[in-house]
């Protein structure tokens, strides 16, 4: 049976927690019977602390009764994505190398979310590393898609967003490098925000690829995506790459949401070919609502945007090859030493031969191979070149609207198993999410409804120039309040219930 409190988003059970209605611990303990009850079907988390997020939510709970101020969102559960590193709690990123790894140390955004009262959860799911679009390549078994258990929940963070999506959390931590926050989001009818780069600290996020990794919210609702980027965005000294902009509330601005006389620039490139019709429809339908609410629908090009995969897939392995040299046996998680012992240099490579899947050997040796000396300049040299070309279309295309937009992915949710074998098919599905990644800007997915072909969700993504992130946020909340009146309920209102026992136990990797 479902637990009300669990159907509540982040937003409502704060009201409701500040109110006094209800305790942290009866949030909490909600959340955590719903993890029971749907886990063997979704398996969205590789760790569920329920001591350590009982204890948490009694303390915020004794706190609050003492009279002390706390920050609105306090004991409100959170799901955490496992690339973020979290102290006394088990992180791998998804990976073999890591496991059993319990960091001494917790990520900025970990404390941020401490400070304000977060309770959290557990940790979710994720392609190993973060390399993925399924969750198929995380070592610990693949999450499903709560819309239909054979199918993929997305990736990287797919865990996350299934989480979100089985009610099993309000809402959840992500990170995107090619849009594994927004293409989850996209085929699981959620909400998910890559934050412009720079705008929320990477310290203590594991690293895939530095230029391009952000971390940002997955939620039901617009607003509460808005309400967790207002705690875990700003300044950080820990991340030199972090901005040092003061931010404006998002939660404002998807209460001041409005799109009269909005631009915006529908991108050609990313329409028509390859393009699930129902997907396409679904998009239509969207423009259509924002144009009646007086926003004005132009198009715009991004001639290079046919490069941008080319691009990602060797900046991101060349960065990945780099970053994940750290895994080398001595300082963090697996160690296996060959039989009969042998060098340092057997034991490192024992333990990455078995510690690593076989995407992440793919593209450490792609990354290795595009920066050895004579293939530098043809390869990672043109792929910057790419990026810069990438970054110009944007910055033209902004000159004409204010927010641009497409669909967030080509097709609604693949079935598990289906692209596992074709890597190149697997990329092809971040055609539309990677070029906000390569120019740094930030991308919002929001659900459009259902394709009339399979039932299964659709995003739409709208994209803003850099430091722009409330503009999503507005447009996005405009365009969830236009169709919800259409639809008279939310998407996720219509996801099935999986708590009937005969869903239960089809995941060999559950918890
Ligand atoms: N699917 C993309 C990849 O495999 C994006 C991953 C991500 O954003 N972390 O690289």
């Amino acid at each position: 049976m479902t637990n009300d409190l669990t159907r509540l988003t982040a937003d409502a059970l704060a009201t409701k927690l500040a109110a006094g209605d209800i305790s942290s611990v009866e949030a909490t303990q909600a959340h955590l019977d719903r993890i029971a009850a749907v886990e063997g079907a979704v398996h969205a988390f590789l760790h569920v602390a329920s001591d350590s997020a009982l204890a948490e939510a009694a303390d915020i709970d004794r706190r609050r009764a003492a009279g002390e101020q706390l920050h609105p969102l306090a004991g409100v559960p959170i799901a955490i994505k496992d690339v973020i590193v979290t102290k006394g709690m088990p992180t791998t990123s998804g990976s073999k190398i890591l496991e059993g790894w319990v960091p001494p140390y917790d990520a900025t955004v970990m404390t941020k979310l401490r400070a304000a009262g977060l309770v959290s959860l557990g940790k979710t799911n994720m392609d190993e590393f973060a390399m993925g679009s399924s969750t198929e390549h995380s070592a610990y078994g693949p999450t499903h898609n709560p819309w239909d258990l054979e199918r993929i929940p997305g990736g990287s963070g797919g865990g996350s967003a299934a989480a979100v999506a089985a009610f099993e959390a309000p809402f959840a931590l992500g990170s995107d490098t090619g849009g594994s926050i927004r293409q989850p989001a996209h085929v699981t009818g959620t909400v998910g925000l890559k934050p412009t780069y720079g705008g929320v600290s990477r310290y203590g996020a594991i690293a895939l690829a530095s230029s391009l990794d952000q971390i940002g919210p997955v939620s039901r609702t617009v607003l509460d995506s808005a309400l967790l980027h207002d705690v875990i965005g700003g300044h950080d000294p820990r991340d030199s790459t972090s901005l040092t902009d003061v931010w404006p509330s998002f939660a404002e601005a998807v209460r001041n949401a409005d799109v009269a006389g909005l631009r915006i620039g529908v991108i050609k490139e990313l329409q028509g070919d390859g393009f699930q019709p129902g997907v396409m429809e679904r998009f239509r339908e969207a423009l259509a609502l924002l144009e009646g609410a007086g926003a004005i629908i132009t198009e715009v090009e991004l001639p290079s945007v046919e490069h941008a995969i080319a691009a990602y897939y060797l900046i991101m392995p060349a960065e990945a090859s780099s970053n994940l040299a750290k895994f080398d046996s001595v300082r963090f998680g697996l160690r296996v030493n060959p039989k009969g012992g042998g060098t340092v240099e057997d034991v490192m490579s024992a333990t990455r031969e078995q510690g690593f899947g076989a995407e992440t050997k793919r593209r450490i040796i792609l990354g290795t191979y595009a920066l050895s000396a004579g293939y530098y300049d043809a390869y990672y040299g043109s792929a910057q070149k790419v990026r810069t070309l990438v970054q110009r279309d944007f910055a033209a295309a902004f000159a004409n609207a204010d927010v641009l937009v497409s669909p967030t992915a080509p097709t609604t949710a693949f079935k598990l198993g289906e692209k596992t074998g074709d890597p190149l098919s697997m990329y092809l599905n971040d055609i539309a999410t990677i070029p906000a990644n390569l120019a740094g800007i930030p991308g919002i997915s929001v659900p459009a409804g259902l394709a009339a072909e399979d039932g299964l969700p659709v995003g739409i993504q709208f994209l803003a120039p850099a430091r722009e992130d409330a503009r999503l946020y507005g447009v996005a909340a405009a365009l969830e309040a236009l169709l919800e009146e259409k639809w008279g309920h939310t998407l996720l209102s219509q996801a099935p219930d999986l708590s009937s026992s005969e869903m239960n136990a089809t995941d060999e990797g559950a918890v």
